[in-house]
């Protein structure tokens, strides 16, 4: 079988890739290979009665399938070149931001009209921020929210399935180089290309490795991003989360001049489970539906951890804690911030007697087992500093869940078009270690359907 394009992964960075093939040149004959189910078949196990934890699916639900990581995510696309990845660094800002506004317009266009753009834009917390030393990062953040997020893929896919010739439940084993395309081979045989875009994830990220090794693509070790995820009453960010949704806060710590941002923040939501690679962490969503909104605010608070000589194996190394969390608890361990301060283990009678109801079944346990003293001492200075412009931040009953690991995906290299030494072999997404969000991954994936059709 013999496509224009083929690409691997059906998260935002291939959807993205494709819509914008079908807008730009429909008549070409593209085909998604994805790894995990369809949409609609996409279901978690864990129902929170007779399934509370992880039960390590073959194919998560969570992090696979067509919509990717993304597809119960909270859906925040936050437009800005000031985290989410460095996309700018490879087509430029304006681009960058250009591309991000498109994707946005794409989501009105497809569910998502009528959700709020929030923007830190001329907000009076950025000075309230500065004067307890804590920076405010500049973004414009569309919330879709996890139900209508679901929506747009739906409509999205409802779009693109006659167009385009979807494979799910179908792992793409190898990519070879043949002359003038590319070959790629899954369990159920082999399909020819002559362009290939490979946007794998986070999920995808062990096979990128092994691809790039095989096709002998330069890869860069990455970074890994260690920490606990914060749950507390949603009135205590309130003030904050009311106006901008989502506030990204970085703090350098005195005691080791670290910096320890907050991430991912979701007020009136719900902290969950994510499994990477069978390694259970944290992670957290909110709805924009109000009777599916909890009375808790949750959000990461997250320290970066680069490697270089001779220890490069960033991943591994969050990996190693995480597993250690898990060794201990079974899965994520919940702890109260009184209790770690004054050294205490949280047992469940302590967690069902605080003032805050944990919103995910995790064990109570003692993150000063498992996180390294320096990455513990950063998060707790922050969560003082944090309580300044957010009283009630450092209560005793603020439930710290851990470990929440960012795992990146080792650099990929590619040009600007973001193409690999191979003309035609491209590389997107979070797979290629360059987008870690939402809005970079499908900003990337429309920037090569240009080049593509061009
Ligand atoms: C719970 C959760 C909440 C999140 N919330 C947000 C948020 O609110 N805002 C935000 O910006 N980001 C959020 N993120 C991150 C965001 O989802 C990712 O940055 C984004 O999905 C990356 O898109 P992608 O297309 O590069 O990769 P992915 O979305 O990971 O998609 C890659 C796809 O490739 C498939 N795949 C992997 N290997 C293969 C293979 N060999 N063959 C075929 N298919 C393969 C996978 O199954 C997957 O479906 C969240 C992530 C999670 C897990």
């Amino acid at each position: 079988m013999k496509y224009d394009v083929i690409i691997i992964g059906a998260g935002p960075g291939g959807i993205f890739a494709a819509y914008e093939l079908m807008q730009k040149k429909p008549e070409m004959k593209v085909a998604v290979f994805e790894a995990g189910h369809a949409l609609h078949k996409r279901r978690c196990p864990i129902d929170g009665e007779k399934i509370k934890t992880c039960i390590g699916c073959k194919s998560c639900s969570i992090m696979s399938g067509f919509g990717g990581a993304g597809a119960f995510s909270d859906g925040k696309y936050n437009i800005t070149n000031d985290f989410g990845g460095t996309l700018y660094e490879y087509i430029g800002k304006k681009q960058a931001l250009e591309l991000m506004h498109y994707v946005d317009d794409i989501n009105m266009k497809f569910g998502g009209e009528g959700t709020k753009l929030y923007s830190t834009a001329g907000t009076r917390f950025k000075t309230v921020c500065i004067q307890h030393d804590l920076h405010l990062l500049d973004a414009s953040v569309r919330h879709l929210g996890t139900d209508i997020n679901y929506v747009v893929l739906e409509n999205i896919y409802a779009y693109l399935q006659d167009k385009v010739q979807f494979f799910f439940d179908t792992p793409v084993e190898s990519v070879q180089v043949l002359e003038g395309g590319y070959e790629i081979s899954t369990k159920d045989g082999t399909y020819e290309c002559e362009k290939c875009v490979i946007s794998v994830g986070r999920s995808g990220s062990k096979w990128m490795e092994q691809v790039c090794k095989e096709l002998e693509i330069p890869t860069e070790s990455s970074r890994v991003d260690i920490g606990v995820r914060v749950e507390l009453p949603a009135t205590v960010f309130a003030h904050l989360t009311d106006e901008l949704y989502e506030s990204k806060i970085v703090y350098r710590t005195k005691q080791y001049g670290d910096k320890v941002r907050t991430f991912c923040m979701n007020p009136k939501g719900a902290v969950v489970n994510e499994n990477t690679n069978g390694i259970i962490t944290v992670n957290g969503h909110s709805y924009e539906d109000p009777a599916k909104q909890t009375e808790n605010t949750n959000f990461a608070l997250l320290v970066a951890k680069h490697f270089s000589e001779p220890f490069k194996d960033s991943n591994g190394y969050g990996e190693s804690i995480a597993r250690l969390s898990n060794m201990l608890g079974g899965g994520v361990i919940v702890q109260r911030f009184g209790d770690l301060i004054r050294g205490h283990r949280s047992t469940p009678k302590r967690i069902e007697e605080a003032f805050v109801t944990p919103t995910l079944n995790a064990t109570p346990g003692d993150l000063s087992l498992v996180l390294p003293k320096r990455i513990l001492d950063g998060i707790i200075e922050m969560i003082y500093a944090l309580d300044k412009v957010a009283p009630g931040t450092a209560n005793d009953d603020t439930l710290l869940y851990g470990v929440e690991v960012k795992f990146y995906n080792m650099e990929v290299e590619v040009n600007d078009k973001l193409e690999s030494r191979y003309p035609g072999l491209y590389i997107i997404g979070d797979g290629s270690g360059i987008t870690h969000s939402l809005s970079h991954a499908s900003a990337s994936g429309v920037h090569v359907a240009r080049d593509i059709v061009k």
